[in-house]
C-alpha cells in the first residue's frame, strides 16, 4: 500500500517538475501566439502524462494506475481544446505504446476526462485560472474521474483496485490537478505584474533607466535605446556610458552617480543644456535615486531624464516679453496701473504713483480703489473730490473704476491729468495716466490769443473804439432784435467839424491825437453794456444805443456834444475856436417802416448833414417816420 502512495507521489513530483520547466520556457517565449502557447501547454502536459505513465502503479498484468487523468483535465481546463487535443494524443498514444489490457479502459477514460474537463473550460468562461473555485472543481471532478473509470474493469478487479488503490489514486489526481491549476494561476499572475512592470517601465514616454553599482545599463525604455542609435532596449542592457558618449561626458556622469550611490541622496530634477554631436541641443530634467534591495543594501540606481526644451523655450519667450513689457512700463511717460476684479492693484509702474503725489503711499500693489480715493480725499488731492466727501461716495466713486470712461482731472496743485479706465474681458481694469496741464496751459493761452485777435479784428486800433465791421454786425444784430422785440434803437453819428483844417493847421500827428480825445468822449457817452461806441469812418463815430427812445439818444447825444466841446481843445480853423463835433441822431421804433439797417445809418447821416447845415456844433434829429422832416433836412 504504501508503494502505491511512493509512486503516485513520485509521480506528483515529476508531474510538477515538468509543468514547471514549461512556464519557465513560456515566460522566456513570450512572443508566441495564444495558439502556439496553448499547443506548447499541451505538448508539456502530454509529456507529464508520458511520464506519468512512466511511473505508475501496475495494478495487474496491463492494468496501470498514474495520475494522466488529472493531467489530461488540466490540459483542458487550463489550456482550452488545443492543449486538451495534444495531451490526450500524446497520452493515447503512449498508452497504446504500452499495451495490456488496460489500453481500452485506459483510452475511454482519457476520452471522457477530456470532454468533461473542456466542459468545465467552457462553463468557467474559458479563464479558468483566474478563480480558485473552478481549480479546486477541476481537481475534485479529477478525484472523482479517478475513482469512476475504476468500475470499466471487472467487477472483482473494481473491489480489489478500490480497496488498493482508490485513497491514494482520487487524492492524488485531486492534488496533482490543483497544484496544476494554482501553479499555472500563480505564475499567470507573476508574469502579468512583470509584463506591466516592464511595459510601464519599456514604454514610458520619457527616458527611464536601471543601472547597477558598476554604471551597467540593466534595464531601459524604448526611447534610451532609440536616443542611443539601438532599435531595442535589450541592446543596451550591459553597456555603461563610456559606450554611448564621449569619456569626459561620461566622467561626468559616472561621478553624478557615484555620489549619488556614496551618499544616498537622490540628484532631484538637474537640468541641463546638452550640445550632442549630430542632434538639435536641447534642455534635460535627470532625476536619479538609489536603488536599494529588501535588506536595505544598495543595487544601483535607477533614473529618468525628460526633455524639457519646449518648456524652457517657453519660459525663456515668457521672461523676454516680461522683461520688455516691465521696460516699456518704466519708461513709459504715462502712469498705468492694472486693478483685479476685486478692485486691486495687480501692478503699477513709478510713474502712476509720482503722478498723485498726495495719495501716491496709498498707491501699490494689493491695495483697493476705495482706499486709493480715500486717501486721495484725505489729501485734498483732486479738485473734483472734496475733503469732506462722505463714505457712500466714496463707495460710489470705487464702483466707477469698472466703467470705461476717458475723465480729466483738475488736481489742487494746479495739475490736469488724462485718465483713461478701460475694462478687460476677464474684468480687469487697466488704468492709463497722462500729465496734460501743459497741454491744458497751451490750450487756454491758445484761448485768449484767439480773444484778443478776435478783440483785434473788431478794435479800431487809433481810438479804441470798436471798428467799423464790429459796427455793421452789432447794427445788423440789434437792428433785427428791435424789429422783432419792438424795443427802439437809437443811432447816433458824430463827425467833428472842420477837421481838415485842423488838420491842416496842427498837422496829421495831432488831428489823430485829437480823434483819440474825441473817441475818449465817445466811449464815455456809450455807458450801458449794450450800448455800442465804434469809429464809423475817418473822422466819423457812431453809438448804438439799443433799447433807447428818441429824447432819451437826444439827451445823450447833447451831452456828448457838450462833453467835447469842454475837452477844448484848440482849433483856429473853427468859428468855435475849439474842436466841437456835429451829432445826427434816428431812433427806429415800432411806427418805423423801414426794412433794413442801411436805411437807419441813412437816416442818421441826413440827420448829421442837418446839424452841420444848422451851423455845426449841434444835434440833428430824423424821425424815420416823419417824411417831411426828412425832406426839410435834406433841402437845409
Ligand atoms: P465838416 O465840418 O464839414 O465836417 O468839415 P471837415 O473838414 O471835417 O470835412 P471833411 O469830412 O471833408 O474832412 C474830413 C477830414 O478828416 C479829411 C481828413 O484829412 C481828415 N481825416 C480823416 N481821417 C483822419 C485820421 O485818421 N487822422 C487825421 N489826422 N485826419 C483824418
Ligand atoms: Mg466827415
Ligand atoms: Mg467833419
Amino acid at each position: 500500500m504504501s508503494s502505491v502512495w511512493q509512486v503516485l507521489v513520485g509521480n506528483l513530483a515529476a508531474v510538477a517538475l515538468i509543468v514547471s520547466m514549461w512556464t519557465h520556457a513560456s515566460y522566456r517565449l513570450y512572443r508566441l501566439s495564444a495558439f502556439k502557447q496553448s499547443a506548447g501547454l499541451g505538448l508539456a502536459l502530454g509529456f507529464a502524462a508520458m511520464s506519468s505513465m512512466l511511473l505508475a502503479v501496475e495494478f495487474d498484468q496491463g492494468i496501470i494506475f498514474d495520475l494522466r487523468l488529472a493531467i489530461i483535465e488540466s490540459a483542458a481546463v487550463f489550456g482550452g481544446p488545443l492543449a486538451a487535443l495534444v495531451a490526450a494524443v500524446m497520452a493515447a498514444s503512449f498508452r497504446i505504446y504500452l499495451g495490456g489490457a488496460g489500453v481500452v479502459p485506459g483510452l475511454v477514460s482519457i476520452g471522457i476526462v477530456m470532454i468533461l474537463g473542456l466542459g468545465l473550460w467552457f462553463i468557467a468562461g474559458k479563464r479558468p485560472v483566474e478563480h480558485a473555485v473552478t481549480i479546486f472543481s477541476a481537481a475534485a471532478l479529477a478525484g472523482c474521474l479517478s475513482v469512476a473509470v475504476l468500475s470499466l474493469l471487472s467487477q472483482e478487479a473494481f473491489d480489489r483496485a478500490l480497496k488498493e488503490v482508490g485513497l491514494p489514486i482520487a487524492i492524488l489526481n485531486f492534488a496533482a490537478t490543483a497544484s496544476i491549476g494554482f501553479y499555472l494561476a500563480y505564475f499567470r499572475r507573476f508574469t502579468l505584474e512583470r509584463d506591466i512592470l516592464y511595459a510601464a517601465l519599456t514604454q514610458a514616454p520619457d527616458y527611464h533607466y536601471v543601472k547597477d553599482l558598476q554604471h551597467r545599463f540593466v534595464a531601459t525604455n524604448l526611447r534610451v535605446a532609440r536616443h542611443n542609435g539601438r532599435t531595442r532596449s535589450s541592446e543596451m542592457i550591459g553597456l555603461t556610458d563610456y559606450d554611448l558618449t564621449s569619456k569626459e561626458r561620461a566622467d561626468e556622469l559616472t561621478a553624478i552617480e557615484e555620489e549619488i550611490l556614496a551618499t544616498g541622496k537622490p540628484l532631484e530634477r538637474f537640468e541641463e543644456f546638452l550640445v550632442e554631436e549630430g542632434k538639435e541641443p536641447r534642455w534635460y530634467s535627470t532625476s536619479k535615486v538609489p536603488l536599494r534591495n529588501r535588506q536595505g543594501n544598495l543595487v544601483g540606481l535607477s533614473g529618468v531624464t525628460v526633455d524639457i526644451t519646449e518648456k524652457k523655450n517657453l519660459e525663456q519667450e515668457l521672461r523676454a516679453s516680461r522683461n520688455v513689457m516691465a521696460q516699456a512700463m518704466a519708461e513709459m511717460s504715462d502712469g498705468l496701473a492694472m486693478f483685479d476684479p476685486d478692485g486691486r492693484i495687480v501692478f503699477c509702474n513709478e510713474q502712476y504713483q509720482a503722478l498723485f503725489p498726495r495719495s501716491a503711499y496709498a498707491r501699490c500693489k494689493g491695495a483697493h480703489i476705495t482706499d486709493i480715493i480715500r486717501a486721495s480725499v484725505r489729501n485734498g488731492e483732486r479738485k473734483d473730490l472734496p475733503i469732506d466727501l462722505a463714505e457712500d461716495a466714496i463707495q460710489e466713486a470705487g464702483r466707477q473704476l469698472f466703467v470705461n470712461k476717458d475723465e480729466i482731472l483738475a488736481l489742487a496743485d494746479g495739475r490736469w491729468l488724462s485718465l483713461r479706465t478701460r475694462v478687460t474681458e476677464d474684468q480687469r481694469v487697466l488704468a492709463l495716466v497722462s500729465d496734460i496741464t501743459a497741454l491744458k496751459e497751451s490750450e487756454q493761452s491758445l484761448r485768449e490769443l484767439a480773444e484778443q485777435m478776435k478783440g483785434l479784428a473788431e478794435t479800431d486800433s487809433l481810438t479804441g473804439l470798436a471798428n467799423r465791421r464790429s459796427f455793421d454786425n452789432a447794427l445788423s444784430r440789434e437792428f433785427n432784435h428791435a424789429l422783432s422785440s419792438g424795443r427802439p434803437l437809437s443811432l447816433l453819428l458824430v463827425d467833428v467839424d472842420r477837421f481838415k483844417r485842423f488838420n491842416d493847421t496842427y498837422g496829421h500827428m495831432a488831428g489823430d491825437e485829437c480823434l483819440r480825445k474825441v473817441a475818449g468822449c465817445i466811449s464815455k457817452a456809450a455807458r450801458r453794456s449794450s450800448d455800442l461806441a465804434a469809429r464809423f469812418g475817418g473822422e466819423e463815430f457812431a453809438i448804438l444805443l439799443p433799447d433807447t427812445r428818441a429824447d432819451k439818444a437826444i439827451a445823450i447825444a447833447d451831452r456828448l456834444r457838450q462833453s467835447i466841446r469842454d475837452l477844448a481843445i484848440q482849433h483856429e480853423g473853427s468859428e468855435f475856436g475849439s474842436v466841437t463835433v456835429s451829432i445826427g441822431a434816428t431812433v427806429l421804433s415800432s411806427q418805423s417802416l423801414i426794412s433794413n439797417a442801411a436805411e437807419l445809418v441813412a437816416r442818421a447821416d441826413l440827420a448829421l448833414y442837418q446839424a452841420k447845415g444848422a451851423g455845426r456844433d449841434c444835434v440833428g434829429f430824423q424821425r424815420l417816420e416823419d417824411d417831411r422832416e426828412r425832406k426839410s433836412a435834406s433841402r437845409s
